[in-house]
């Protein structure tokens, strides 16, 4: 039996695993000193009473002959299609339910998508950023080009003539730095994408942390986009769907006339079932306006939890990113990112997620996250003002 080529050149996947054991190796030493993990990459509060309400009738509807429904269309039900086409006329940007499709979250739509287009492609992806963009690339044999993230750029790298791709992802806010790129920056990605013809994959996965409302949420508000760009977006941050999984693709029939919808429709009946009928309900719950007020509020305590850790940081004098717009902070570590790990947690018992996890670019910065809940993230600025 031969495994593909491609998984060979996969680097191992150690980041959470090595703060997980480093972190049992120091409880393990220190029983009695309390450990905060403001490493969380997860949602932690529970979902919104209305998302229960509609997963509990939605199984009622599946435990009677009359309502029972078995295989659902592979794109989408029309009634979460159409809330979803709702949602992005909220924002000013028209969408036709054959534009959508609902998936079982961003991550996989990220890397599947990547079956429409030729293999050995070279693909633009920014460095630091969440690390699946790189490895599903890999397993299709595409060749991976970065775009430097820094300090200087604000962690909003712009494009560069120099970077010839036919597929370059965008990730706004970004995991991790909590960089957002404003329409002007945005702008002149869709102009370049347009000008060399390369494709946009745009990850709006945190896009309802935006609460700046001079802030694009989706890359649509950007003119042109329709015809160069599509958005992956996801329940999972926005409504505590990480577990029950859910989210949508949004793929403009306006892109090569027509041809890449198509494409990915076909891949997807191929390929794909569809999301189940209860959670596809759960989900249009949340895009009704109380499920949507839930929803804000989970995020507003999320975001309280952020400015807490900026506060610290600030209190402190150490540079950092993000933390506004966006449920993590990247600081500026000063030394290479595990020795901080260590460091941090030996003197502070905080946990964060070193930055050299996140790509090359990661190195000497440091992931903090503001899933954990209120008191321990207070704890933890206290924590950190004291150190
Ligand atoms: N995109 C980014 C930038 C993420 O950080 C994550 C998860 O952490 C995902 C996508 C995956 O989202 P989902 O749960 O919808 O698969």
């Amino acid at each position: 039996m031969k495994i593909s080529e491609n998984f060979r050149a996969l680097t191992p996947n150690y980041l959470f695993a090595e703060v997980a054991a480093r972190v049992a190796a120091f409880t393990a030493e220190h029983p009695q000193k309390n450990v905060i993990s403001l490493g969380i990459g997860d949602v932690t509060l529970p979902l919104p009473e209305c998302v229960v309400q509609a997963l509990r009738a939605a199984a009622e509807e599946m435990g009677e002959q009359a309502s029972f429904r078995g295989y659902g269309p592979e794109q989408g039900y029309d009634f979460l299609r159409e809330a979803i086409a709702g949602y992005y006329a909220g924002k000013g940007v028209k969408l036709n339910t054959g534009e959508i499709f609902v998936s079982d979250g961003a991550k996989s739509d990220l890397g599947n998508i990547l079956d429409i287009f030729p293999r050995g492609m070279t693909v633009a992806v920014p460095d630091p950023v969440y690390p699946a963009y790189v490895d599903a690339n890999i397993i299709s044999g595409n060749k991976t080009v970065f775009v430097k993230a820094l300090p200087e750029n604000g962690f909003l790298p712009l494009p560069d003539k120099s970077v010839k791709a036919d597929v370059i992802y965008i990730c706004s806010p970004n995991n991790p730095t909590g960089a957002v790129y404003d329409a002007e920056k945005l702008r002149l990605w869709v102009e370049h994408a347009l000008a060399t013809g390369a494709l946009i994959i745009y990850d709006a996965a945190y896009e309802r942390f935006i609460t700046d409302k001079a802030l694009p949420t989706t890359v649509y508000s950007v003119p042109g986009a329709e015809y160069c760009a599509i958005e992956v977006c996801s329940f999972s941050k926005t409504a505590g769907f990480t577990g029950l999984r859910c989210g949508w693709t949004v793929v403009p029939e306006t892109l090569a006339g027509g041809s890449v919808n198509a494409a990915w429709l076909r891949r997807q009946c191929v390929k794909f079932n569809g999301v189940p009928y209860v959670v596809q309900r759960a989900a249009q719950a949340v895009l009704t306006p109380e499920g949507l007020r839930a929803a804000d509020e989970h995020i507003a305590y999320y975001l309280e939890n952020a400015r807490l850790i900026a506060g610290a940081l600030g209190e402190k004098g150490i540079r950092f990113f993000g933390g506004e717009n966006s449920p993590y902070i990247w600081m500026e570590c000063g030394m290479p990112s595990w020795e901080f790990f260590d460091k941090l947690l030996d003197s502070a018992q905080i946990v964060g997620t070193p930055g050299a996890g996140f790509g090359s670019g990661g190195e000497g910065f440091f992931r903090l996250t503001a899933f954990n809940s209120h008191e321990n993230t207070l704890a933890a600025a206290e924590r950190i003002k004291r150190l």
